[in-house]
């Protein structure tokens, strides 16, 4: 299936389950999904393998443009914001300039749209990067966790270079609690595979992961739109609040969308 792919650098503002009056700020390219990981459950559709090599990247200062255009309008007519939102068609911390552009947001939301905040979701795999956790961490940042073994890793978020999921973890503890954890809950199959991240065996190692990590936040929530993988199923809510109680038993806050 063709996943949907935003052809804008900035989109909205939409109302989000998470974040309220979001404006959407898409760092990748308008053609091509561009991401470290090929998600089962992902909206954009499966990742390409050659996208690295076909993508065009917008510019730091097309970027910085088209943003201060765009909250200088909303600003005219008065529109309230929430948050300035990066996500889009795949990864945003895979974009080379990334560091600085979170910096112009910082100074552009100072300007126009002082009481938003900047949130990133980001799926946890750049980490390594010189200054990305500092970068990060000066704003919202809500990162990806969705399994607890290995195995569940590999089958659910398919990453495209050769990340573990104990390199991940070990890359989260280092936010030292600054951060919000998200965490995408799905049962289904693939080519023969079982894949359910709800087992108990899972959410046991998951919830190991999320008291090392020790989030001021983890937001559990499962498919909200049709995924590439029709065999995946929608966990209810029901069952996404017996794990989000789990984790207040942690002493962490959690919630379900
Ligand atoms: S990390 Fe996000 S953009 Fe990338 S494949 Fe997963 S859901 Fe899609």
């Amino acid at each position: 299936m063709a996943g949907t792919l935003f052809d804008s650098i900035i989109f909205g503002p939409l109302t989000s389950r998470r974040l309220g009056a979001s404006l959407g700020i898409n760092l990748l390219p308008t053609t091509i999904k561009f991401c470290s990981f090929n998600c089962i459950y992902c909206e954009c559709g499966w990742t390409e393998t050659n996208h690295i090599e076909k993508a065009q990247l917008y510019t730091a200062k097309e970027i910085r443009t088209a943003l201060e255009e765009r909250l200088l309008y909303l600003k005219e007519q008065h529109v309230n914001l929430n948050s300035l939102t990066f996500a889009g068609n795949g990864e945003p911390t895979m974009h080379p300039q990334f560091v600085e552009i979170i910096d112009d947001t910082i100074r552009l939301r100072d300007l126009y749209a002082p009481n938003s905040k900047i949130s990133v979701l980001s799926n946890s795999t750049m980490l390594a990067k010189e200054n990305m956790i500092e970068a990060l961490t000066k704003v919202n940042n809500i990162m990806k966790l969705d399994a607890g073994s290995e195995q569940m890793f590999q089958l659910i978020n398919k990453p495209k270079n050769r990340i573990t999921l104990r390199e991940i973890v070990e890359q989260l503890i280092k936010f030292d609690g600054k951060l919000i954890i998200q965490s995408m809950f799905v049962r289904g199959e693939m080519e023969g595979v079982a894949i359910d991240n709800t087992l108990d065996s899972e959410i046991e190692a998951w919830l190991q992961h999320i008291q090392a990590i020790q989030p001021k936040e983890v937001m559990v929530y499962s498919l909200d739109r049709r995924p590439p993988l029709a065999r995946l199923e929608k966990i209810m809510e029901p069952q996404l609040e017996l794990i989000a109680e789990k984790v207040r038993q942690l002493n962490i806050k959690a919630s379900v969308y």
